[in-house]
């Protein structure tokens, strides 16, 4: 079945340098193979999207990037030039690719100003932020303008793995259990609950968040949420319980996780309308994604959705439609 997918990842010029703070994280024979593709447009990149079936991919600077990046007036600049390098390339195969803005979250308006002209100006379809940047998460209230902006325009705004300000105790005499392995997982699912627990999606009932790796694992925990809700140390009201944001504001996408049992809980605790297909490449084998998604035992109205449908209809593309 054809396919879209939305965790597509690229190295920009001039990125490698946060690359660091991953690479002890991935194995080494991971990192040589990943460092070759990821800057790779034209061939390898297009020979996977073909054997997988996936006519589109959307792209995206890989983490942690500016999320990685001290200063603000550094990250502004390079956000610009990450994107106008990403534009340049969707231009050379538009047809196959198309692009998430990478932001520089330190200063919320420069932020909000380059996601308005990614969308407006590019034609990208929404941005990937990687996590926390120099501990600030993204439910500060200095970001509602931003949020507010991501509203405005429809775009939904992918939040991928990245580190933590600081390793978490539980982690000593283990570093295996940082990244993709189990801490990038609960990192991000901490970062969207900290977005539930600020009242933002109260704010903003339509602002739309895409998580991978098949939700973080939140999907798995809905009924718990709600039980345990209002904790009895919660400094915030909110209008519904937990679980109705991250029924109605909360996209996933299966990237990384190619198993039936979690997307099947998925897709009874969030509903197959918001669910998507994705690889992680070049971290993951897109032939493996495509594998399982093609073979699942779920319905082919299903299959559909999650393959290209839901993609198009959150994403407005057209392009691929009635292909
Ligand atoms: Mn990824």
């Amino acid at each position: 079945m054809k396919k879209i997918a939305l965790e597509e990842h690229f190295m920009a010029p001039g990125f490698m340098e946060y690359e660091a703070a991953v690479t002890g994280l991935l194995n080494p024979q991971m990192l040589e193979a990943v460092n070759k593709r990821l800057p790779e447009f034209s061939q390898q990149r297009l020979e996977m999207m073909d054997k997988a079936g996936i006519e589109l991919s959307v792209l995206s600077q890989t983490s942690p990037g500016l999320q990685g990046e001290k200063d603000a007036k550094i990250g502004a600049r390079k956000a610009i030039e990450a994107n106008d390098f990403l534009y340049s390339e969707i231009a050379k195969n538009p047809k196959r690719y198309a692009g998430f803005a990478h932001l520089a979250m330190h200063e919320p308006e420069t932020a909000t100003a380059e996601l308005n002209r990614c969308v407006k100006e590019l034609g990208f379809v929404g941005a990937m932020i990687n996590g926390q940047t120099n501990g600030v998460y993204l439910d500060d209230q200095k970001y509602i303008p931003f949020w507010e902006k991501a509203v405005e325009l429809d775009v939904p705004i992918y939040i991928h793995p990245g580190n933590p300000f600081q390793v978490p105790y539980v982690f000593k005499d283990y570093p295996a259990m940082q990244g993709a392995f189990w801490g990038w997982g609960t990192e991000t699912a901490s970062h969207t609950i900290r977005l539930i627990m600020s009242g933002l999606f109260d704010r903003l009932p339509k602002l739309k968040i895409i998580l991978g790796h098949m939700g973080e694992g939140l999907p798995f925990t809905l009924w718990r949420f709600d039980s345990r809700w209002p904790g009895s140390i919660h400094t915030k009201e909110l209008k519904k319980l937990p679980s109705h944001y991250i029924k109605e504001n909360i996209i996933i996408t299966i990237s990384g996780v190619f198993d039936a049992p979690p997307l099947l809980c998925s897709m009874a605790a969030i509903g197959v309308d918001n669910i998507l297909f994705s690889t992680d490449y070049p971290y993951e084998d897109p032939i493996v994604a495509a594998e399982f998604i093609d073979n699942v035992k779920i319905s082919e109205e299903d299959r559909a959705k999650i393959c290209y449908k839901n993609a198009e209809r959150i994403l407005k593309i057209k392009r691929t439609a009635g292909v």
